[in-house]
C-alpha cells in the first residue's frame, strides 16, 4: 500500500444542501478511487450518525467535519468531535472559533476563498480579517470540478504563493464541494495525504494536513524529495531542510511522478508531463517526465530559496493546464 492516499475533503449530504446520502457519497467516492472523504455539511454534524455503518459497509474512511457557513466566508473544520458554535463570532473574532477547533485536535481550512459571493452564493467569498495566518491550517486553493481552469482558483493559488513568500507555512488542498451524486464528465481532483500506516485514518489525515505532507492532482501523483543531506535524513513534501545540514547550497533533488495513483480514473492526452520546480525565486528547474522516465535527480544551488514545490503541467481534457502540484519543502537558516 502506498503511503500517499487520495482523499476528497469537501462534501455535502441531505443533512445540509447536498442531494445525496452518506451512503451514496461513500459508494461514489469508492468508485472514483478515493481512500476516504470528509463529510463537511453546512453548520451541522448530524449526517455523521451513520458514519460507522457506512464505513464498514463500503470500506472507505469517513472523516468528521463541518463547514462553518457565514455571511463573511466559509471555513472547513476537520477532525472535530463536537460541534463548535460559529454564530457568536463576529468577523473580527474568527480566532476564537479556530481556537475551539484546535483545542479538539482538529484543523481549519478556508473554503473556496474567491468564489463569487452574494447574491449567487451568500458568504462564499472570504471576507474575514485574518490577523494571524499561522492559525489557519490550510487553504482550499482548488475548488470544484476541473479546478485548474477556473479563474477563482487561480486567485486562491496566487494568494497561497503570496503567503508562502511572506514566510507563512500554510498547506494547500483541493475540495470538490460535492453536492450531487450524478456522474460527471469533468475531471475530479484528489488531495493526496501522506499517511503513516500505523495510525488511524482520521489521525493520519489531520496530521498530514497540519504538516503539509500533501499533493493535489487530477491525474498522476507528483513527488518531491531532497536527499543525501549531511546529518539529516531525506526531507519530503511538508518537511524542512536545515541549511546547516549541508555545507554548501548545492542540493540533490528528486522529482517524480507516480502514474499508478488512481490509475484508470483519469486520462492523459500526451504520455509526458512537465514538472516545474517553483519557489520564492520563481521556477528554478523544469523537466519532462513520462511513464518510462518517472523520476529525475537534479543537483541545484538553492541559495536564497525559502520554499519550493513542484507544479505538474500537461494536456488534460483537451486543455494544456496545471494537472497537479505538491505542497512545499521549506528551508531554515
Ligand atoms: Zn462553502
Ligand atoms: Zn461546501
Amino acid at each position: 500500500m502506498s503511503h500517499w492516499q487520495p482523499y476528497e475533503l469537501h462534501t455535502h449530504t441531505f443533512h445540509s444542501d447536498g442531494k445525496q446520502s452518506l451512503l451514496d457519497l461513500a459508494e461514489a467516492a469508492k468508485s472514483l478511487g478515493f481512500a476516504g472523504f470528509a463529510l463537511t455539511d453546512h453548520n451541522t454534524m448530524t449526517g455523521l450518525s451513520e458514519r460507522n455503518q457506512v464505513e464498514d459497509h463500503i470500506g472507505i474512511d469517513i472523516i468528521q467535519g463541518l463547514e462553518w457557513t457565514t455571511f463573511f466566508g466559509h471555513m472547513v473544520t476537520l477532525g472535530i468531535r463536537d460541534y463548535v458554535d460559529w454564530r457568536q463570532l463576529s468577523p473580527f473574532h474568527i480566532s476564537r472559533g479556530i481556537e475551539g477547533v484546535h483545542r479538539q485536535g482538529g484543523v481549519v481550512g478556508i473554503a473556496h476563498p474567491f468564489r463569487v459571493g452574494s447574491p449567487m452564493c451568500t458568504g462564499c467569498f472570504w471576507e474575514f480579517e485574518i490577523s494571524d495566518w499561522d492559525e489557519v491550517d490550510y487553504i482550499e486553493v482548488w475548488s470544484g470540478l476541473f479546478p485548474s481552469i477556473q479563474k477563482n482558483n487561480s486567485r486562491a493559488f496566487a494568494l497561497w504563493t503570496d503567503l508562502l513568500n511572506r514566510g507563512i507555512r500554510i498547506s494547500a488542498t483541493s475540495g470538490r464541494d460535492w453536492h450531487v451524486k450524478d456522474p460527471v464528465k469533468e475531471p475530479v481532483c484528489a488531495t493526496y495525504l501522506h499517511m503513516d500506516q500505523d495510525e488511524g485514518a482520521e489521525f493520519g489525515v489531520i496530521n498530514a494536513l497540519r504538516n503539509g505532507s500533501i499533493a493535489v492532482s487530477m491525474g498522476p501523483l507528483p513527488h518531491l524529495v531532497i536527499r543525501n543531506l549531511e546529518g539529516q535524513s531525506n526531507v519530503g513534501i511538508g518537511g524542512t531542510v536545515s541549511r546547516k545540514a549541508n555545507a554548501s547550497n548545492q542540493y540533490e533533488i528528486v522529482i517524480g511522478v507516480d502514474f499508478a495513483a488512481r490509475d484508470g480514473h483519469w486520462e492523459l492526452m500526451n504520455t509526458s508531463v512537465t514538472m516545474r520546480l517553483n519557489s520564492n525565486k520563481g521556477d528554478i528547474a523544469v523537466c519532462e517526465l513520462s511513464k518510462i522516465d518517472q523520476e529525475k535527480v537534479l543537483s541545484l544551488d538553492l541559495d536564497g530559496v525559502s520554499w519550493m514545490r513542484v507544479e505538474m503541467f500537461g494536456t488534460f481534457h483537451q486543455v494544456y493546464t496545471m494537472i497537479g502540484f505538491t505542497n512545499p519543502i521549506y528551508f531554515n537558516d
